[in-house]
């Protein structure tokens, strides 16, 4: 049945010359990274950029229906600005602009996507989570749009890419944050209701865009997302500790160029850490950690589940989270690092690395430090026993040396 629908998926879109001639809206999956991976400044016109790379990598490929979707402060910043592009090239584009990266803004732009045959629906096949069998059915039928852009911060990405996952369609990733790796990860995080905040799998994007003139902010929450990003970059470090570590256990072999891939942006951007200039607004700084965020999601996707950039300190994560009922005060990137420097400590190593390099970006390096950016030391203490029930399956320095001795890590990076 799976096959069959997919089969008629195909061909509504192939004759409705979404596709012109190549191979299928299967495209999504036929790659494992991005086919376009771009950090500049300054770039003139994004879809114009893309069509053009397009045209030379795979002849015969272009879009015609994009829907564009951004968030409301982002379609002033580029949304409005990539649909006017679009009309420019000939195309006709359609705009959402999104609130949340809540299910029901997703169920929203799906009713009205689909033709026909809006019934036919299959399972997705690289369901990790109960939650991907639930949400993740893909949507079969003719579609109004040949490929989705997502314009925005992180909520407006993972709503996009998970539409265009939903819709089997290529996605297009233009990030207006730096907070995170996820603007070119594999995967969404999303607010699924009763069921709480979860990641779910999607597609790779087609093409990841980093504008840093679209990423770089006056307004007041500016330095702390780039913190955050630092804070998810340098995690990786523990991350791939803990991947080592459950190889020598002979649980998960690791991979090392995955391994090798997750980890050296985190040393760019300590040694970048190290200078006096004022990073946050610096051309040069932003793009080595855009690109550094890129890799790391590329180590995700190439190795096939969030394993090179998620260890014990995003389990610690996912168990404040839920403690703190999905609305933790700190950020996700703040919230890894913490992890991260326990999880140093934990190791054995990187602890005086990560504390120069978190003093430097201003990550929490104290007590008085977590109380700044909302993270309750009750809570943080009560995250490490319930990470033992996140994703048991993925060996870390937890499985390995049990709670007592995290605790002792938390309070020895943290003393209270
Ligand atoms: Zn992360």
């Amino acid at each position: 049945m799976k096959l069959i629908n997919k089969t008629i998926d195909q061909c509504l879109n192939r004759s409705g010359g979404a596709y012109k001639g190549y191979l299928s809206p299967k495209i999504p999956k036929q790659f494992t990274i991005p086919i376009i991976e771009e950090v500049n400044n300054r770039i003139e016109s994004i879809p114009g950029f893309i069509d053009r790379r397009l045209k030379r990598d795979i002849p015969g490929l272009s879009f015609e229906k994009p829907l564009i979707i951004s968030g409301e402060i982002t379609r002033g910043i580029a949304g409005e600005k990539i649909a006017a592009q679009f009309k420019e090239m000939g195309a006709e584009p359609t705009s959402q602009v999104v609130s949340s990266n809540k299910f029901s803004e997703i169920e929203g732009i799906l009713e009205t996507s689909l033709k026909r045959f809006a019934g036919l629906e299959f399972d997705c096949e690289i369901s990790s989570s109960h939650f991907d069998q639930k949400y993740g059915a893909v949507k079969c039928g003719e579609k109004r749009y040949d490929i989705v852009y997502g314009v925005g911060g992180g909520s407006v990405i993972d709503v996009a890419k998970y539409v265009a996952y939903k819709l089997n369609l290529p996605f297009v990733s233009i990030p207006t944050s730096l907070a995170n790796d996820g603007f070119a990860s594999p995967f969404s995080v999303i607010n699924l209701g009763q069921d709480g905040t979860m990641t779910l799998c999607a597609n790779t994007p087609l093409a990841v865009v980093v504008d840093i003139d679209l990423v770089k902010s006056e307004d007041p929450g500016y330095r702390r997302r780039i913190r955050s990003g630092i804070g998810d970059l340098l995690s990786n470090l523990t991350a791939v500790l803990d991947w080592q570590l459950a190889d020598q256990k002979n649980k998960e072999r690791y991979e090392s160029f995955s391994g090798f891939q997750a980890i050296c942006g985190a040393q760019l951007v300590i040694n970048e850490l190290q200078t006096d200039r004022d990073l946050f607004y610096d051309d040069h700084f932003l793009e080595i950690l855009a690109c550094s965020l890129i890799a790391s999601a590329e180590s995700m996707s190439r190795y096939g589940s969030s394993r090179p950039a998620s260890g014990f300190e995003h389990k610690l994560y996912h168990a404040y989270n839920e403690l703190t009922d999905f609305q933790p005060k700190a950020t996700h990137g703040e919230l890894v690092a913490v992890g991260a420097l326990c999880s140093s400590y934990a190791h054995g190593k990187y602890q005086d690395i990560l504390r120069q390099a978190y003093t430097n970006a201003g990550l929490p390096v104290s007590s008085k430090d977590l109380n700044d950016c909302g993270i309750d030391r009750e809570f943080l203490l009560r995250s490490i026993s319930a990470a033992t029930k996140v994703k048991p399956e993925r060996y870390t320095i937890l499985e390995d040396r049990g709670v007592e001795d995290l605790l002792a890590a938390v309070h020895a990076a943290y003393p209270g």
